[in-house]
């Protein structure tokens, strides 16, 4: 069965703005769908506007990496649909965070920190250097992509420390930042890449698509399928080895054990 996508986008600009328009006609969502689907994936789209923002509990189920893209719409975002995506990425559904959904509900609630960082929109060069080099999800991009014009995201980037760093970015202004980075939350893998300012044609670039391809199927992998799931275990009294008699009880002292006589 091939991996199955659902590219989630609030799909605002691409409608309220001529000029985002005319980079992204079909919206971000489908530009980033066309990709995946080229690459041989099952992919969906889900959009704000659409029933349970397109995210229902039978989509979710049917998904195994969710990619979101947000901006305008974050507060929007119903705090039902917010849980719901939680628990998927809990058990075991990949995340793939773009861009300006570091301001997400979603992303927001899985690090438990603000994600707040700096920004500037001067159409700056931006340098990736890939920091590790051995991931799946920087293979195809030799040492850094290089994109001539971006929106700067800086540093201090409120995130908790990521299970792996991948990405830090340089910009012409000088600032530097932690653009591509993952951590695990439950069974699910979880993936924030920078790139994807909606004024500038960043998801046509043929590397930020590489990356984003390779970052599906890295977090695709819902861990071991084996373990009960994650916030369903039933507490198993029972030992695996036979234990010997003890002086404890219950949690009450019978006889105060040897080594305190
Ligand atoms: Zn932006």
């Amino acid at each position: 069965m091939s991996l199955r996508v659902t590219v989630w986008n609030e799909f605002v600009h691409e409608r309220n703005n001529e000029f985002v328009r005319s980079i992204y006609p079909d919206g971000i969502h489908e530009q980033i769908a066309g990709h995946l689907r080229a690459q041989g994936l099952e992919v969906r789209t889900a959009t704000l506007d659409r029933p349970d923002h397109g995210l229902t509990p039978e989509v979710l189920d049917a998904t195994d990496v969710l990619m979101w893209w947000g901006h305008a719409a974050h507060d929007k975002v119903r705090d039902d649909i917010v849980d719901r995506v939680q628990q998927r990425v809990l058990h075991g559904m990949g995340l793939v965070v773009l861009h300006s959904g570091h301001f997400s509900k979603i992303f927001k609630r899985l690090m438990g920190t603000s994600c707040g960082l700096t920004w500037r929109e001067a159409a700056e060069r931006e340098r990736l250097w890939v920091v590790s080099p051995n991931h799946p999800i920087t293979q195809g991009c030799g040492r850094f992509i290089e994109i001539p014009n971006a929106e700067m995201y800086g540093e201090f980037f409120d995130i908790p420390d990521p299970d792996e760093l991948l990405f830090v970015s340089w910009f012409e202004g000088g600032e530097v930042f932690r653009s591509g980075a993952v951590w695990h939350r439950g069974r699910g893998r979880v993936f924030y890449f920078r790139p994807g300012h909606e004024t500038f044609p960043i998801f046509h670039h043929p590397q930020v698509l590489q990356v984003l391809a390779n970052g599906v199927r890295w977090c695709a992998f819902a861990g071991n399928d084996q373990m009960v799931s994650i916030g369903q275990a039933p507490n198993q009294k029972e030992p695996l080895e036979e234990l010997s008699p003890k002086d404890y009880v219950a949690g009450a002292l019978r006889h105060p054990p040897a080594s305190v006589c």
